[in-house]
């Protein structure tokens, strides 16, 4: 028999590149380049390249699993469906719906995200909630407060276009390398970079500018910039008085601010901050780029406003190279945010909060009682889960255990539930702490499609079949569903992609044959006549009024501050060879091969003064507990600055759960902390 190419999308991050998949004999065998693809070219980072290290690994949970005290034995899918259709029933029925909380999974298709959804609220569960509380949900809100739309407003091809390139908190050589290559295609062609970051990054070598930024100074930097702009008549008036509100309170907002003041807050010099500015206001096309550097802070909501709102004021926006670009994390985090798998939103984006959404959806899928939100967010879960008000948990491909901050209190919560089941595809550490472990299909294992930072819908069919018993996610949650009374309908994904066509207008002519075409096509796409929508708010923004809302902020101070006793500021951050909570990347060995230990980088200054060498390992002390690093001395953070990737899980033991009182992300960025030699 020779072998298939099956066409697929990478299952990492959000860049959403293809690629094919070799099948012989029913076996995933090897990867080839898919060079036709409009977003990668062919190209791959290290992660794309060793996809099937993970999807082919011995480790893959094959079987149902039912705890039994404090080992796990193997069930009937029969067995183990019953007992979580009883764990949630029991609940349900002694502290009612609310009780309930469900995390829908970024790693997952739109069709399994839609489904759970659904599944939540026809049990009458506004709770349902996914990891873009935990990297993007400020730019879910604060995207949508100023633009209408929170999501990425051109796409990744149209960097090349851009003549400026100012990439604020995002580190995307490492985090998304493909971007890389349309970057330096601009720069090819004459854009200049500029890069904030308090850390030397392999993005700040890249850049023209590395405006080198205290942590949490994003908002004094961007005031500082658009004082700059406006002062010297740099801001584009007639796009402010037809396309947007708010300029008159920005403007009270920055009188009495100086360039100057933005320099002593920031620690970048005057000049530069006033360069940067110039450069980006009077350049024909400039792209905004900003993650988790932007996001993960206790005004994270606010950070995102004024990056919108600095792109507003200088005009840039709505043209080809002009916009902002949030880069998203996991693969499919904006479809999960776009299929409802959110707190505050129904399908497409209609406010829990408001009965008419309700309304709709009880005569779409023919309910009753279906619950008004926001629901309890992901990190609200676990504090509600600490008080004893959720009472069952059902987690789809989520690691909280690894990536919520402040583990501990996150362990606490889980151990304090009557009930959890988790469904995944390794025994991580969450799934170590569940009731009922179910073994899913991973995403060549199933049909479904995915959506990429850029709004980029891609449909990929099933290349080989679930390893062992483990099974289609959407099987699965219909089964559950049946458990409990309610027929979801559509155990296919081209069922539920219907579905989704008719009720997520964005989505409306996404059909299964349209977006299974190399590349698939970019929402807004309403219709089957409509092409898809390379650049969204050219004309007007997605508000009722058509017009952005410009936001007048001040910089908020971390939640966190130094002290005598933990005088280090911890940051966080990804690297190139790991994803998220490393389950997949870490069972990978030509991953691990390259980073294989949890380390922390530490200026050559607060080495010698704490006598640590390179190599060491240290404990990392935090008000929240302790953690073991190697040493790496490098003058790529400053004296009292620390950073730690979070791929493993002694980072987040560490970290801080204050929340952004908007959107609910935990200021993952800014902890104070020791270092201590072991002894
Ligand atoms: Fe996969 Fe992202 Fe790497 Fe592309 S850039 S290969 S989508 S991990």
């Amino acid at each position: 028999m020779s072998a298939k190419l099956i066409p697929s999308v990478c299952p990492y991050c959000a860049v959403g590149c293809g690629f094919y998949i070799v099948v012989e004999k029913g076996k995933a065998i090897g990867i080839e380049y898919m060079t036709e693809h409009p977003t990668c070219e062919g190209a791959l980072c290290p992660k794309g390249n060793a996809v099937l290290e993970f999807l082919n690994h011995e480790e893959r949970l094959k079987y149902p699993l039912k705890r039994a005290g404090d080992t796990f034995v193997r069930i009937s899918w029969d067995e183990a469906l019953d007992l979580v259709a009883e764990g949630l029933s029991r609940n349900l029925k002694k502290h009612g719906p609310k009780s309930l909380g469900f995390l829908a999974s970024s790693r997952c298709n739109n069709e399994e995200n839609y489904l759970m959804q659904k599944l939540a609220r026809m049990l009458g569960s506004p709770n349902v909630d996914n990891c873009a509380r935990l990297c993007h949900s400020p730019t879910v809100v604060g995207l949508g407060a100023v633009f209408g739309a929170g999501a990425m407003t051109n796409n990744l091809i149209d960097l090349q276009n851009s003549k400026c390139i100012f990439a604020i908190g995002t580190n995307f050589t490492e985090a998304h390398p493909i971007v890389t290559r349309w970057v330096q295609r601009a720069k090819d062609r004459g854009a200049k970079v500029i890069v904030a970051d308090p850390r030397i990054t392999s993005t700040s070598w890249m850049a023209d500018m590395h405006l080198r930024i205290k942590p949490g100074s994003d908002i004094d930097l961007l005031r500082g910039m658009m004082k700059v702009i406006i002062d010297e008549g740099l801001a584009d008036q007639k796009f402010i008085s037809q396309r947007t509100d708010g300029y008159q309170e920005l403007l009270q907002n920055l009188r009495g601010f100086s360039v100057h003041e933005a320099a002593e807050l920031t620690g970048v010099s005057a000049d530069q901050i006033v360069k940067a500015a110039r450069i980006y206001a009077k350049s024909p096309a400039s792209a905004l780029l900003y993650s988790m550097g932007i996001t993960q802070h206790v005004c994270g909501t606010d950070n995102v406003k004024l990056c919108a709102t600095l792109a507003l004021v200088s005009g840039q926006i709505g043209r080809p190279g002009s916009g902002v670009w949030p880069m998203r994390g996991q693969n499919n985090v904006q479809g999960n945010c776009d299929m409802g798998g959110m707190a505050e939103f129904y399908p497409g984006y209609k406010r829990a909060s408001d009965p008419k959404s309700a309304e709709f959806f009880e005569s779409a899928w023919g309910a009753s009682g279906l619950p008004l939100g926001p629901g309890l967010t992901s990190t609200e879960m676990t504090d509600a889960a600490l008080e004893g008000t959720i009472k069952a948990l059902y987690i789809i491909g989520e690691d909280p255990v690894i990536c919520d901050p402040n583990i501990k209190k996150t362990t606490a919560a889980l151990e304090n539930l009557d009930f959890l089941v988790v469904q995944e595809i390794f025994m991580t550490a969450t799934a170590k702490m569940a009731d009922v472990v179910l073994p899913a299909a991973a995403w060549a294992e199933k049909d479904g499609s995915y959506t990429s930072m850029e709004r980029r819908v891609q449909w990929i069919d099933q290349a080989v079949s679930p390893v062992g018993e483990a099974r289609d996610g959407l099987w699965i949650i219909n089964e559950i569903g049946k458990r409990l009374g309610l027929d979801l309908k559509g155990t296919s994904a081209t069922e539920i992609l219907k579905e989704i066509n008719r009720y997520v207008p964005a989505y409306g002519g996404m059909t299964k044959e349209r977006i299974s075409r190399i590349g698939g096509l970019r929402w807004p796409c309403p219709d089957e006549t409509h092409p898809g929508t390379d650049i969204l708010h050219c004309e007007r923004f997605a508000t009722a009024d058509g017009k952005a809302k410009m936001a007048s902020v001040l910089n908020v101070p971390p939640a966190e501050m130094t002290s005598p006793e933990y005088p280090i500021l911890l940051s966080t951050g990804r690297i190139v060879v790991h994803y998220n909570s490393g389950s997949m990347t870490r069972r990978s060995p030509s991953l691990l091969e390259r980073d294989p230990e949890l380390y922390v980088e530490i200026n050559p200054e607060d080495a010698a003064s704490l006598k640590v060498r390179h190599g060491d390992v240290v404990k990392v002390k935090t008000v929240r507990g302790e953690t073991e690093a190697v040493a790496r001395i490098t003058g790529k953070v400053k004296p009292g600055i620390v950073f730690m990737p979070f791929h493993w899980q002694g980072t987040n033991i560490i970290t801080s759960d204050a929340l952004d009182p908007v959107s609910k992300i935990p200021e993952y960025k800014m902890a104070a902390c020791r270092i201590e030699a072991k002894s």
